[in-house]
């Protein structure tokens, strides 16, 4: 274990590595924390890039630079970015033929605004079962399950989404 006694929690992200931080969101902003596959997309106000725990291809978080946790702190510029990149963010998944159904997650339970943009596969749906109820079973059957292949798909996925953003993001 890491001997700096500020940082209080521990994550284990789906490469293997061991990550200290206070927030996680922060972590990830400041970019103290790598997260897995690297940053896909730098904006502004946040970012986005893959889920680091659950290795589940075109599984995303945006994440706000900012440490508040709800869409009623967000100024217009956030919110406008926010926007595109969620807009960008699917039609990648959709053109790039990853998914052709995503579902959109934001709890102000967790403490650093963030938004999960999940995939939904036919193998969740025939495992689980359809909706949000089974996300949480779906995120802990591919924590525990994942292969060194279905990781290397993830890392493919968040390359080919990287690039996506590169050749068609416009921010204006
Ligand atoms: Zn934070």
């Amino acid at each position: 274990m890491k001997s700096n006694k500020l940082e209080s929690k521990t994550a284990i992200d789906f490469l293997g590595n061991e990550w200290n931080y206070d927030c996680m969101g922060c972590a990830i902003a400041k970019e103290e924390m790598e997260i897995p596959g690297g940053i896909i997309y730098n904006g502004k106000y946040v970012l986005l890039g893959a889920d680091p725990e659950i290795p589940i291809p075109g599984f995303l978080i945006i994440n706000t630079k900012r440490h508040i946790n709800s869409f009623s702190e967000l100024n217009k510029e956030e919110r406008n970015e926010i926007g595109d990149i969620i807009l960008y963010a699917e039609k990648a998944i959709k053109e790039l033929e990853i998914s052709k159904e995503i579902t959109l997650v934001q709890e102000e339970r967790s403490n650093h605004f963030h938004i999960w943009i999940f995939p939904n596969y036919n193998w969740m749906a025939e495992k689980f079962g359809k909706g949000i109820t089974y996300l949480r079973d779906i995120s802990k059957f591919a924590k525990e399950n994942a292969s060194e292949n279905d990781i290397k798909e993830v890392l493919n996925v968040i390359d080919r989404i990287r690039e996506y953003f590169k050749e068609n993001y416009i921010d204006e």
